[in-house]
């Protein structure tokens, strides 16, 4: 289903490239990110490729959103963390470096879990 030449998560939802997979359905795909930035780290895609929030289609929102309490509830059963964070960036300017729509869930484990983002400066 994922059809752009070089994208790394189109390769990855055709099985050219490995990953670690922890969910998979007809239309999404949910992996370990392969930069941990907390222990559990995961990425929840839709297969069809579409760049961000820009480009996503509804029924691709409904279908992600779906299963999102699945993988959250999966992580935490897993991982057993305090919290958990749900990210999405979108473009360049936001910090989005891989241009096929992803959302993070970032699992929290306290103030020592190593994850700072910028605004949670103090
Ligand atoms: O939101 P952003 O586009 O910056 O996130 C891309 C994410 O994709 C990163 O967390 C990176 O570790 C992950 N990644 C991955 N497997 C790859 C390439 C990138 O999990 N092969």
């Amino acid at each position: 289903m994922g059809h752009e030449n070089d994208c790394i998560f189109c390769k990855i939802v055709n099985g050219d490239i490995p990953a670690s997979i922890v969910y998979e359905d007809d239309y999404v795909l949910a992996f370990t990110d392969i930069g941990q930035v907390t222990k559990g780290h995961t990425l929840l895609i839709p297969k069809k490729h579409q760049e961000n929030i820009f480009e996503l289609e509804e029924d691709t929102a409904a279908q992600l959103f779906r299963v999102a309490p699945t993988i959250a509830n999966a992580i935490k059963k897993a991982f057993d963390p305090a919290g958990l964070n749900m990210v999405n960036n979108n473009g360049k300017a936001a910090m989005q470096s891989v241009f096929h729509y992803h959302l993070h869930f970032i699992p929290r484990y306290g103030k020592d879990d190593g994850f700072q983002p910028h605004w949670e400066d103090n």
